[in-house]
Order: structure tokens, then C-alpha cells, then sequence
């Protein structure tokens, strides 16, 4: 895959080697001095490498071939939905009707780009059971801080702002709690019981009239589904509280069961993961907020609505709103790709996502259950933690492990997350994978299994094949070489 002997690309350098030769400029003189604020202008041009298209053409490509992407390989990364992204998502997002219009066009002259996405808010309304949609967070963290700060400008709104406490089971995502603290509130958590699931019996010592919200992912991180909801919703409620529901893994149950319909006031999806969106890198990314009748008045504004004469408009004159969250109205590319995606399924394909996704995960479960610690025996949802404290006591780490499923091609699952698993391994399939995928991938995870009792050092030491082996996790952190640095005499000879 990497070729050693691939030279960098300042080492190629010869003095007036050129890729390319611009046309001289034909527009009038201009002094950069008098464009750029003192200080920013180069008294002598930069050291760049001098080489040609070719050279520069194969550098890059040499670099991209050393990512890990969904397109290159199987990247069962638990919590992530890293599943495959249909391309005609891609090319519909190129249509120059959406990839050419600004933000600030006039409303007249995007119509259509405004109907898609209203239209994408109704397609969400129905799936998720809420009765309205914002599209504006970019994430799927910023979409549950969004819906704490509604929650926070409602209880306010009722005199009630004295609630601080919003409660987290301990087998949340670790974006709850994170999101809890930045829109201002203290965090309580609460037990999971030895099914992986809510201690109801714990919730009830901690709610009181001090509670804001319950924040739930479902399923939890563990890939349960938490059986109890109705009667926590009802807890909640009851001492006056919202029930948030993190839906950022949605093809676990979506078609199947609605937020909606079992109690909770708001939740938010993650579109770059269950609508296809690609994501990793930093986005952009979607976290549509979708809430009940009660919140309504307090969703960010601009609100998207569509006026009697079917125009579609950005409504401002929301005096409830807790603001804006996002410049313009959310990442419109990645919101064209999911309402691609869901006219492209159509509610069959929706509900076949989830039956493969449960139906996948069910299967590595069940095929690695044999050669790995199962804390949680029960039918999942869309992944499953298995436990290396097995291979713990061979001397082999999870985290040897996933080392050793490099040589393999594989992305790792996640590892060491969730914290209430001891050596934790995360698996997600995702529904876009096939058969033999799943079973060359469970093949692999099997020998490893073998290799921790026969040759653990063969795990220990992994990864053999690719272009860095382990890296001190510690200075690579903290002392980053991020850039190319010419090698000096010293630098030689160390
Ligand atoms: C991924 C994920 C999040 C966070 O989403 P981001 O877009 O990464 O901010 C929240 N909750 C759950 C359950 C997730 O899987």
C-alpha cells in the first residue's frame, strides 16, 4: 500500500522545476502592501517545493492512499454510523441550483433550494414524531446544546428557572453531559442496572423539582434499547421536567418507532450519520432539532415556515426564540444529501435500513460471543460492546487488538468507550455492509482472539504493515511534528 521509497516532496525540489505556468496578470498594478495590514506582507517568497505536476499529483496521492475512508474499507467505529454514502447524493448536491446559490439571495430567487429543505423538516417531522423541525445545528452535539437552551428558555418562560439539573444515565453518549455543562447546567448521573440499562430506582432518588431534563440515548451506548421509557417519561414529567432523546443512531429504530410517540419533548438527529451525510474530519455535519407543541415558540430563529400562498420564508419574528445557533440555516449540502437519501429509500428503504443494521449487529454478536467477554447478553440494536478483559489477562489490550485489526485493512471498532465496560469494544456493522464483510471481518477479530493465547506478541506488537507502527500517544499529543522540517546536520545524525 505505502511505498517506502517514496521520496517527500522537498526532497524532489530542483531549482525551476515548475508544475505550472500562470498567465502573467493583466490586471492593473496593485502594491500588496496597501492591500494587507503591515506586518502580514513576505519580504522574500516562501521556500515551496519545485517540482512537477506529476510529482506534486503522485505526493497527494500517496497521502490520500494512507486514509482509512468507508469507500477504501470496513469502519465498524461503534457510535459513528460509519456506513456507506449513496453517490447520487453527491452528484444531486452538485446541481448548480443548490452548489451555486448564496446565503443571502434574496428569498424570491431560492425558492426551490427553501423548498427542499422545508420539505426535509416535514420528511423529519414524520420520522421522528416531533411536530417541528429546525435545521440550523451543524451536529449532532450542537443539536442536544440547541435543545437544552429551548428547554432552559422554557422553564424560564414559566417562572421556573431555577431547575439546574439535567440528569444523564451513565451509559449516555459522552456528548450529553459535555453539551449539559456548556448550556449551563450541573450534570447528574444515574446508574446503569446489571442489564446495561436505567436504574429507575436511581432516576427517582434524583429527580426533584431542581430537574430540567433527562437526557436519553437510545438505544444507549451499550446497543440496548432501553425497555423502560414510558414510565421515565412519565417520572419526569411528573416533577415537571423535559425528556430530551439523543436520536444521533436513528437506524436502530427508525420506521420502526417514533421519539415522538413515546414520551419525549425533543430530540435530534444526526444526519451525517443515519441519512448518509459523509462525515469524519470535522464535518460539516447536520443535527436537526425536532420538538413537541410546548417548545415551539422557543426553536433558534430564523424558523422556516411556508405562508399561506405556499412561499416558503424565513420567519424572524419569533420574540420567544432563544436566537440563532448557526449562520444562514444549518449546513444546506449535507441537509440536500439527506433529503436525497429519504426520497431515495422511501419509507420501505427506511425500515429495511433498520431491520440490516439490528439485524447485522445481532449477527457479529452472535459469532463473536465465543471468542470474547459478552457483558450484556442481550438481542441489541444497531452495535454491541464486547469486553477484552479476556485477552486483558493474556497480556493483550483492547487496544492491542484494535492495533492488530490494522494489519487487516479494518478501521478498529471504538475502544475503551463505553466507561462502564471494562477493556470496551464497540462494534457498529451499519446496514450498508454485506454478509461476507461481516464474516471476513469476525474471521479476523477470531485469529486475533488465537493469537492473543498463542503468539501475543504478534498483537503487542502491532501494527506490522502500515506506515507508522505505535506511536507515543503521549508526544505525539503534545509535541505534534506536524510539518515538514528540513533535516539539519544534527537532525541527521541523531
Ligand atoms: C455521534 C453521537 C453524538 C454526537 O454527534 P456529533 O455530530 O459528533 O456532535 C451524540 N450522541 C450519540 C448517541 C452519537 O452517537
Amino acid at each position: 500500500m505505502h511505498n517506502e521509497n517514496q521520496p517527500l516532496i522537498f526532497e524532489l525540489t530542483r531549482e525551476g522545476r515548475v508544475g505550472y505556468n500562470l498567465e502573467p496578470l493583466d490586471v492593473e498594478d496593485y502594491d500588496l502592501a496597501d492591500l494587507l495590514p503591515q506586518g502580514y506582507v513576505r519580504e522574500e517568497a516562501a521556500e515551496l517545493p519545485e517540482v512537477s505536476e506529476l510529482d506534486i499529483m503522485r505526493h497527494y496521492t500517496a497521502l490520500s492512499r494512507r486514509n482509512h475512508g468507508v469507500d477504501s474499507g470496513f469502519y465498524p467505529l461503534g457510535s459513528c454510523t460509519m456506513k456507506y454514502n449513496p453517490k447520487v447524493n453527491e452528484a444531486v448536491a452538485r446541481y448548480a441550483g443548490f452548489a451555486s446559490v448564496h446565503p443571502l439571495q434574496d428569498e424570491d430567487t431560492v425558492q426551490g433550494a427553501m423548498e427542499l429543505l422545508y420539505d426535509l423538516q416535514t420528511s423529519l417531522v414524520e420520522i421522528t414524531g416531533m411536530d417541528e423541525v429546525t435545521l440550523q445545528p451543524a451536529a449532532g452535539a450542537h443539536g442536544e446544546w440547541t435543545a437544552l437552551m429551548m428547554i432552559r428558555a422554557f422553564h424560564e418562560a414559566n417562572g421556573e428557572g431555577h431547575r439546574n439539573k439535567v440528569i444523564v444515565p451513565d451509559s449516555a453518549h459522552g456528548t450529553n453531559p459535555a453539551s449539559a455543562t456548556v448550556a449551563g447546567y450541573d450534570t447528574i448521573t444515574v446508574k446503569s442496572n446489571e442489564d446495561g440499562l436505567v436504574d429507575l430506582e436511581d432516576l427517582k432518588r434524583v429527580l426533584g423539582d431542581d430537574t430540567a431534563a433527562l437526557m436519553l440515548t437510545n438505544p444507549n451506548t451499550l446497543g440496548l434499547f432501553e425497555e423502560n421509557i414510558l414510565e421515565m417519561a412519565a417520572l419526569v414529567h411528573e416533577v415537571g421536567g423535559k425528556v430530551y432523546y439523543d436520536g444521533a443512531n436513528l437506524n436502530a429504530v427508525m420506521a420502526k418507532a417514533r421519539p415522538g410517540d413515546m414520551g419525549f419533548d425533543c430530540v435530534h438527529l444526526n444526519l451525517h450519520k443515519t441519512f448518509t451525510g459523509p462525515h469524519g474530519g470535522g464535518g460539516p455535519g447536520s443535527g436537526p432539532v425536532g420538538v413537541k407543541k410546548e417548545l415551539i415558540p422557543f426553536l433558534p430563529k430564523p424558523v422556516l415556515v411556508k405562508t399561506e400562498e405556499g412561499r416558503f420564508h424565513f420567519d424572524y419574528n419569533r420574540p420567544q426564540s432563544i436566537g440563532r445557533v448557526k449562520p444562514y440555516y444549518g449546513n444546506f449540502g449535507i441537509n440536500v444529501r439527506a433529503y436525497t437519501y429519504i426520497r431515495s429509500m422511501g419509507p420501505d428503504g427506511l425500515k429495511a435500513v433498520t431491520e440490516y443494521a439490528v439485524l447485522n449487529a445481532n449477527y457479529m454478536m452472535r459469532r463473536l460471543e465465543e471468542h470474547y467477554d459478552l457483558p450484556f447478553n442481550r438481542h441489541c440494536k444497531h452495535e454491541f460492546v464486547l469486553s477484552g478483559r479476556r485477552q486483558k489477562k493474556l497480556g493483550v489490550r483492547t487496544l492491542d487488538i484494535a492495533k492488530r485489526l490494522l494489519d487487516f485493512g479494518y478501521h478498529p471498532p471504538t475502544v475503551y468507550f463505553p466507561l462502564n465496560v471494562e477493556e470496551s469494544i464497540m462494534i457498529e456493522p451499519t446496514e450498508t455492509e454485506s454478509k461476507e464483510t461481516l464474516d471476513a471481518f469476525c474471521d479476523a477479530m477470531i485469529q486475533i482472539a488465537k493469537e492473543a493465547q498463542e503468539t501475543p506478541e504478534k498483537v503487542q506488537d502491532a501494527p506490522h504493515t502500515t506506515v507508522v507502527t505505535r506511536l507515543d500517544e503521549t508526544r505525539a499529543a503534545r509535541n505534534p511534528v506536524l510539518r515538514y522540517v528540513k533535516p539539519t546536520v544534527e537532525t541527521v545524525e541523531a
